[in-house]
């Protein structure tokens, strides 16, 4: 645990008890300072109790007196659609608003530092998609590499949960959207933007202020080193600002779709090759191509940031090629769950928006594509140019009728839910073909999570697999 500083004797509120806070609140405590938990779900509250958390009711008048900060989850909107009333409160009451994030920054550093020769560093990954696949597939590099590291934050551990780093000890932070825009200290070493795509829209009052939310990770005096995929507008206008010369290297850039030129240092991947450019010469070169984990274009932009983030510690281009060979992937993203007779199978449950599952679609081909869900603003109607890999989707939940009408002449059938779905794409798939869940929406309507709803894939799968 990371005992957070600064609080000592003082009284911390914190709203939200699920993982992020009971962690926050036991971090807290740690450094000395009174935790007020409070949870508007009297499941969560009595959960926490048991717990031997102290709980505080912070939606009565003068809930904030005496209370030096308001600590808050990721899940509870502090601005848009609309702020949490306690939130607003702590805002009347002038009680500075943070996160479980910002503590942490504020209390990494220990007294200890000042022996070690390689100090810890901090690397914090953000973007719409990837960042998870990103994030792990950087621990993944450093632990072969024989770099100690730690995973948190939206993946992994809460941050607060970890284990103090010792020497040459990294720490890799996946963060979203939600904790780059509340968190008031943000001091990584190195910082990554993997693309920038729009989601989330609702909580940050449209795409400019999600990209505000996403920048603040750069902020000037920010990082050492920058890691800004400049596929989309927003990269390179933000790659732009923090270069202070073409050559600067405080600074690399990623691309997937197109030849970087210029004397600055960027990796690029290009019909399944890597390449590591510096002074406008290629310095190394990696085969992506048969990397069974790494399926697909959009796989690899993350393997160009890993990449980067890894050089930038000291790893070679020959350590960092045997550790991506060996990356297993993550569940519910572009997951192979099982192949029988010339059918794959694969999970991408975590494709929820359009974007993720335009990836999907054009990492595969004779597509059996089993989507739907709770469908985002303008359905799939921008999936239309990707659809030539689709022979037929099997369409279930929510949207399932709005997402037909959509799919002009590719061919379709309505499922309803998942276990049907399978069976029917699994009877008619035929050798070379893949069976591929990408829903394009959230699992809401039918599922808890879209982690459950992947659960829910593979076990119909080994059933169709399974029955011979
Ligand atoms: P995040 O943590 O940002 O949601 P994940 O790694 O969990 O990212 O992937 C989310 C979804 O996006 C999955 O469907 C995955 O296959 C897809 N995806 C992964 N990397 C990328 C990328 N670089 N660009 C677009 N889509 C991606």
């Amino acid at each position: 645990m990371i005992p957070v500083r600064g609080y000592d004797g003082a009284k911390v509120a914190v709203l939200g008890l699920g993982r992020s806070g009971l962690a926050t609140a036991r971090a807290l405590a740690a450094g000395g300072a009174e935790a007020l938990c409070w949870d508007d779900s009297a499941e969560s509250r009595a959960a926490a109790e048991a717990a031997g958390l102290t709980l505080h009711d912070l939606t009565r008048a003068n809930a904030f007196e005496g209370v030096s900060a308001l600590v808050v989850s990721p899940g509870i909107p502090h601005l848009y659609p609309a702020p949490n009333p306690v939130i607003a409160r702590a805002w009347e009451a002038g009680v500075p608003v943070d996160n479980d994030i910002g503590l942490f920054f504020r209390s990494l550093a220990a007294g200890e530092w000042d022996q070690f020769d390689t100090p810890p560093k901090v690397v914090a990954v953000t973007g719409s998609n990837g960042k998870s696949t990103t994030s792990a597939l950087i621990h993944h590099i450093l632990t072969e590499g024989g770099r100690p590291s730690q995973l948190a934050g939206n993946i992994g551990r809460g941050v607060l949960d970890i284990a103090p780093p010792g020497e040459g000890g990294v720490v890799v932070l996946e963060l979203s959207s939600y904790q780059t825009d509340l968190a008031r200290a943000l001091t990584p070493d190195i910082a990554v933007l993997t693309n920038i795509s729009p989601d989330h829209l609702d909580r940050h009052g449209g795409l400019g202020g999600y990209f505000a939310a996403k920048r603040r990770l750069f902020a000037e005096g920010g990082p050492d080193r920058a890691v800004i995929g400049v596929d989309e507008p927003e990269g390179q206008y933000l790659a732009n600002q923090l270069a202070e010369a073409p050559g600067d290297d405080r600074l690399i850039r990623i691309s997937v779709e197109r030849k970087l030129a210029g004397p600055g240092w960027s990796v690029q991947a290009r019909k399944g090759f890597l390449t590591e450019w510096r002074k406008g010469r290629q310095v190394a070169s990696l085969d992506l191509r048969d990397i069974k984990g790494l399926p697909g274009t959009h796989n690899h932009q993350n393997a160009c940031a890993a990449y980067a983030v890894a050089r930038t510690l000291g790893l070679s281009p020959r350590t960092i090629e045997a550790a991506l060979a060996s990356f297993a992937g993550l569940p519910h993203r572009s997951q192979l769950v099982a192949e029988k007779d010339g059918v794959r199978f694969v999970n991408d449950s975590k494709a929820t928006n359009v974007d993720s599952a335009e990836q999907a679609l054009k990492a595969f081909a004779n597509i059996r594509w089993i989507a739907g869900g709770l469908g985002k603003d303008g359905g799939i109607a921008a999936l239309a140019p990707f659809l030539g890999s689709v022979r037929k989707a099997y369409l279930i939940g929510h949207s399932a009728r709005d997402f037909a009408l959509q799919l002009g002449d590719t061919d379709h059938e309505l499922c309803g839910d998942i276990d049907t779905a399978v069976a029917r794409a699994a009877e008619e798939a035929q050798p070379g073909d893949t069976v591929l869940l990408a829903p394009a929406a959230a699992s809401f309507d039918q599922f808890p999570n879209f982690e459950k709803r992947g659960e829910a894939f593979v076990a119909a799968v080994e059933r169709v697999v399974g029955a011979g």
